[in-house]
Parts: C-alpha cells; structure tokens; sequence
C-alpha cells in the first residue's frame, strides 16, 4: 500500500501523522492509516483526544491522482475511514499544517476541531476537473458556513488561506506556534473542558436559516449562468448544496451528493477538463531539451515598446517581483504606458484584490526610461514595438549593440519570422520569440518560439521565465502566426466568408457564443476596432481579399465599431450589447451582391463545424510540421490564449470527440462545395482516420 500513517501516545493525546511524501494524497496506505490509527486510539483508554497532522508540507493534498480512475482495491475506501473518524467518541482535532485541498479539507471536515498553520492554503478544488466534492464536502461544509460562502467556494474552487478560512469558519485557530504543539495544546483545553465531541454533520443552525429560501438558490443559479455558463460541475455542485440545506437528512444530502458526482464522473467535460490539466503540464517538457540545462539567471528586465503589450508585459515582470526597465521612442507614449499600468494597479486596489503597499512596490520596480542604452544591464529585452519586420530587425540590431553579453533577446512578435529578426544580431543563439497575449497581465498563455538558431538554454530559460511570471508557457515552432494566430486565421476567414454566402453576423456569432466562447467573431472585430485592419489594409495600398470587402466598406461609412457606436452592428450609447442593424446588414447583402455570391442559409451546425474545423485542419498541419509538439498544446494555447471553454478540451479534443472520420468527411464536403485551401485535409487526418486513431492517441 501507498503511505502511511504514524500513530504515537503522546500522555492521554494520540498523534496521527501522515507520512506519503511530497503532499500526502489520499493514497491505499493513508486512507487505511486513518482507519487503523483512529481505531486504535479508541481503544486505548489512556487515550483522550486525537490529533492529525501531515508530515512533509501538505497536510493531504487531494485524492491520489495515480488512482484515478482505477477501482481502489486496496485498503478501506475513503468514505470508510471518514466514518470511522466522524463516530469517533474521543474528540479529533485537525492540525493543517499545510496544503489541505479537496479529499484532504473533506478529511479534515470529519474532524471536530480544526486548527491551521498561518500558511496553510484549504479548499475544495474538484470543480477544476469536472467534478464535486464527492467525499462529503459538499454537505459538511455548508453546515459550517452556511451556503452562499459555501457555494462560492465550492463552485470556484479557489484556495483559501488559513486566516480567511477563519474568518470564514472553517477552522476553528490559526497556529501562533508550531502547528503540532498547538494543537496538542487545544486538545488538552478540549479535554479540560469535558472532551466534547462535535460532528459538523449534527450542526444545524447555519443550513436551517435558509432552509425553504428557493430564492436564494434561484439566485445562485443565475449568478452560475454568468460565471460558470455552460459547465456541468458546478450546477451538479448547486444542487448537492441546495440538498444539504433543505433534504429530510444529512444521509439524505449524502444520498443526493453521491448521484451528482457519478453523473459529472460520467460527464464529458470531466475528461476534457482533466485532458486540459494533464495537456497543461505536459507542455513544459520539450524533447531535445535537457531537463538538466543550466538556465540563464533573471534578475532584471528590460522591455521595449510601452503600448498595450510592452505594458502588460513590464506589469508581469513587477508582479513577479522582477524589476524591469520600459523604454519608449516617443516620451508621450512612455507616459501615457506607465499611467496605464498605474491605473490598471490602481483598479484592482480598489477592488480589494491588492493593497496600496504592494502597488507602490510593484511600481516602484517598474522604472521608464527615454534612453535606449539603459536597457543594456537586463537579464532579458522583450521588445514589444509595432508589428513591421523592418522596425523589428532595426531594434534587435540596435539591441544586439547595447544588451550584455549573455542576455535573453526577445520578440514578442504576434506572428513575424523570428529567425529574419534574430538574423541581424550577431548572437541569434540567444534570440526567440515570447509571444504574450493581451493583456499581458492577466491572460495565461505564452508562447516560446523556437527560432533555427535558438540555443537550449535560451529556450528552457524563456518557458521557465513564463512559469515565473504565472504564465503557461508552450514551445511554438517558427511559422507565420505561431500555433495560435494561423489557426485563428482560419476560424476568422471561414466566418467572414459565411456572411458573404447568406449568414448574418448575429447567427454566427451566437453559434460561437453558445459554444461557450465568450463572444463571436463579429462581436470580437467590432470591440477591437474595424478601422485597425482598414488602415493597415491601406497603408499596404489596399486588399484584394473578399474577406476585406465588408469591413472596408463599413468603415467607409465610418462604422470603426464599438468605438463610434457603429459597426456590424450598432450600440446604444453607453452600452456595449450588440444588436443588429439594417444599414449593416445591406452593406453586407450589397457587396455579397456585387460580389456574385448567392445567398442562402445555414444551419447553427454547418456554422460551428465551418468556424471550427479549420482550426482542427491547421493544427493538424502543424503537427505534421513540427511547428506545435502535440495536439495538447495546440489545446493549451487554444485554452489559455483564446477564450476556447475549458471544458471542451480545445479545438483538437473537440476534433477527437466529433470522431475524426466525421471531421474528415465534413471537410472533404467543404472541399468539394468551396474549393478553399483551407479544407484540403492534412495528411496527418488521413493518417490517423485511416489507422483508426485520434489526436489524443499521438500524445500518448
Ligand atoms: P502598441 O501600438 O500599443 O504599442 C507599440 C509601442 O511601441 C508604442 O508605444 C510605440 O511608441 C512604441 N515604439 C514604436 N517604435 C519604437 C521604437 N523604435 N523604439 C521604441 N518604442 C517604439 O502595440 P501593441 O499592441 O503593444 O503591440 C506590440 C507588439 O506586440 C506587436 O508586435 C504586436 O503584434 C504584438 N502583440 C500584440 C497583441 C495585441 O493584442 N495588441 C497581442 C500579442 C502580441
């Protein structure tokens, strides 16, 4: 069996301490741990009181992740051992000494008291992966805090620390000293006291106050259609608590939590969710790249560009507390960047998520300069300018000037020749792309571009950089848009191509909205601005692309989208819901016209396999190519860096669980029917359609 746990008389106390290193999951050896140190503390009489603690630094992290999805047939189950704690007649006393997440909160739960370490982050995390508190929690912990604070951490998910889950009743003390000693010291004042027991099943007030409320939970419900639309999880989470406050009885809440679980056990999105938090660590282990390569040491930073990306960027660097150097060629533009990050501060201190100290100290790390050589003395330089390789090539010659010897020079380009860039140093060994995504700060994704040059040590420095930054960090090969830019365009060109052939705007973007994207593509190029692309499309002495026809002559007629309150749709003034507007509408049904396409309707299903199959056909291309490693990192980036719902995997998970053979079929149809390029299948599809496996079978 895997872990153990330690049982030791210490006078009239037991001390029970797991010992299943690094973080103690609930492994065979643990849960029967619990279970025999519990039965034999019970036996003893000289035994008044017991307490549990983790040894290493985790009290118990979760479930055993090697166990999943295997029967456990080894040793008592968990809900055995959790019994055996909760009929314990000696009061149990929880002493958290560090991380005590999903099964290991649960266990907890069964306890009578619970003290924690100051440090000690608590939580029920099961949502991440598709699933529900299935060993209690969801009953438990209501009827200690009561439901609302209960389903805002269930139903996130997120980390509590020690402190917070005071405040919020879940432990009971937070430990002044060390953590064994302290809570040794609570038992003897629980003896002293008459050695009561206290089982949170038994406690009633905080569900009986809402018992009856349908309100309350109606309320939730919306709330959940807001932050959580589309998840399956999180409604069965609702229901269990919804149990827990209004069933006949506890074992009937049990009841009900048991059915809730098996039915998100079952449910897809737990397996995509689960392929997504598997795919995510996966990304970091690059072959050819030695686990052991000495990584360039980052202790200063330099960016230049102080627009939306180099901002964001400076603001990742600050946040890590890294100090970093901003530098801008117009001093107006290097003002206006660092009011922004200023603001940006400023409004998540207003909203309580950041004090004012930390702030000062995060901008006080944040230092712009006007001089270009000042950016010499970093670590790293991202360079964060305008999209033209002509600029590009012309920073990165003046860069390779000016960086120390031994610096990382990046390009945080959004898809240019990173290779043409790192050409015109004399060090391209030491030059790659990081490609943030906007903002910087807060999207998760980065992807490390691999130039031909590109040296281990740069690579592995720029994907642990990402780590450091908070950021997941996917190798990208060096082709025009990366993995997640060529693939976007061909999801963006199909829905462009479709209201030319009869779809509205407001059909196809309702179809990607209710596919769990936040917006739709029409919705997205109106709120960044249609006169970008027209002005870029001009300056390059126009476009003959059909794709181009429409938001050309939109702009024409000034509609730049949400800006002006005009674009493929129209906007009530201080209002960003989008509604359809006629004048639209006949631009596009005029130069569809004009144009020569006949129009006709489309199904909400032909729309969704149009926007998203060629995002599947590309990906498999770059596959094929080298450019992206594996299919879960096409899905990370996809995840992480575009807004594609978590819980369907990704677009090449999604590809999996249409059956390739369909995929492939669709495409062919769309070959036949259009001519596009884009529909010519990869060989790879082929491939894996005519050996009858999926993407997923390639990652291993
Ligand atoms: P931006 O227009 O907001 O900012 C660019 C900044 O670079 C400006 O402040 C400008 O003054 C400065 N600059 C221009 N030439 C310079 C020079 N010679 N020396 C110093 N500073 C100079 O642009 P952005 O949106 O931040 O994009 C920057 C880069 O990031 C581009 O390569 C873009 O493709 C890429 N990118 C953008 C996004 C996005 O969504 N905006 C996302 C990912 C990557």
């Amino acid at each position: 069996m895997k872990g153990t746990v330690h049982y030791e008389a210490r006078g009239n106390i037991a001390l029970l301490s797991i010992d299943n290193p690094p973080v103690n999951p609930l492994s065979s050896g643990v849960r029967q741990g619990l279970f025999d140190g519990v039965s034999s503390a019970l036996a003893d009489d000289a035994i008044e009181a017991i307490v549990l603690t983790g040894m290493h630094r985790a009290f118990i992290a979760g479930a055993d992740i090697s166990e999943f999805g295997a029967a456990a047939t080894e040793g008592v189950g968990l809900g055995e051992a959790l019994d055996k704690m909760e009929g314990s007649t000696k009061p149990i006393i929880a002493a958290i000494n560090g991380t005590a997440f999903g099964g290991g909160l649960e266990v907890a739960l069964c306890c009578d008291y619970r003290i924690a370490a100051a440090t000690a982050p608590v939580g029920l995390p099961e949502v991440k992966l598709g699933l529900l508190p299935g060993a209690g929690g969801t009953q438990r912990l209501p009827r200690l805090i009561g439901a609302e604070a209960a389903v805002q951490a269930i139903v996130s998910g997120n980390p509590i620390m020690a402190p917070d889950a005071l405040t919020m009743g879940i432990v009971d003390r937070v430990a002044s000293g060390d953590i064994v000693d302290d809570a040794i010291a609570y038992a003897q004042e629980i003896i002293g006291a008459g050695a009561a027991t206290r089982k949170i099943r038994d406690l009633e007030d905080k569900v009986s106050a809402d018992r009856g409320n349908t309100t309350l939970f109606e309320k939730f419900a919306a709330n959940l259609d807001k932050t959580h639309r589309g998840q399956f999880a999180p409604a069965q989470i609702l229901q269990c608590i919804e149990a827990a406050v209004n069933a006949e009885s506890f074992d009937e809440g049990m009841a009900v939590e048991r059915a809730r679980f098996a039915e998100c056990m079952s449910d897809p999105q737990r397996e995509a969710l689960i392929h997504i938090f598997f795919a995510e660590r996966a990304a970091n282990k690059i072959p050819g790249l030695p686990k052991d390569v000495p990584l360039l040491d980052i202790n200063k930073g330099s960016v230049i560009g102080a627009g939306t990306m180099g901002g964001g960027i400076a603001m990742c660097f600050a946040n890590a507390g890294i100090p970093v150097r901003v530098h801008d060629n117009e001093p107006e533009n290097l003002a206006r960047g660092i009011n922004v990050i200023e603001s940006n501060y400023a409004r998540t201190v207003s909203k309580g998520r950041l004090t004012q100290e930390e702030m000062d100290k995060r901008m006080s790390l944040i230092i712009p300069t006007e001089n270009f050589d000042d950016l010499g003395d970093g670590d790293i330089v991202v360079e964060a300018v305008y999209e033209n390789l002509d600029l590009k090539k012309q920073i990165f010659a003046r860069l390779d000037k000016v960086m120390k010897q031994g610096a990382l020079l990046a390009t945080n380009t959004s898809g240019l020749d990173v290779d043409a860039i790192a050409g015109v140093t004399d060090r391209p060994e030491f030059v790659c792309g990081m490609h943030f995504f906007s903002p910087a700060n807060v999207m998760r994704l980065l992807e490390v571009v691999r130039g031909k040059d590109s040296s281990p040590v740069v690579l592995g420095t720029a994907m642990a950089l990402g780590k450091r930054l908070g950021k997941v960090s996917v190798m990208a090969g060096n082709c025009p848009g990366f993995i997640g830019n060529r693939m976007l365009g061909g999801y963006t060109r199909q829905a462009a191509l479709m209201i030319l052939e009869g779809a509205t705007p407001a059909q196809v973007d309702k179809v990607i909205f209710d596919f769990g994207l936040a917006m739709g593509p029409f919705t997205m190029n109106d709120m960044v601005g249609l006169d970008l692309g027209w002005r870029a499309r001009k300056m390059m002495g126009g476009s003959n692309e059909v794709t181009a026809r429409i938001p050309d002559e939109l702009c024409e007629l000034g509609r730049y989208g949400q800006k002006n309150g005009k674009g493929y749709y129209q906007y009530a003034e201080g209002d960003r819901t989008p509604r359809p507007d006629p004048e639209a509408d006949a631009v596009i049904a005029k130069v569809s016209e004009d144009l020569g396409y006949t129009r006709r309707d489309f199904s909400d299903d032909e729309i969704l396999k149009r926007c998203m199959y060629p995002l599947v056909n590309i990906g498999a291309k770059l596959l094929e190519e080298g450019h992206a490693l594996r299919a879960g990192d096409i899905d990370t980036v996809y995840v992480n860096g575009y807004g594609f719902p978590t819980y369907v995997g990704g677009p090449m998970w999604f590809a999996d669980t249409q059956g390739l053979d369909n995929v492939l079929a669709d495409m062919e149809r769309f070959f036949e029917e259009t001519g596009d390029e884009v529909w010519k299948p990869s060989d790879l599809l082929k491939k894996l359609v005519s050996e009858g496996k999926n993407f997923a079978s390639l990652d291993g």
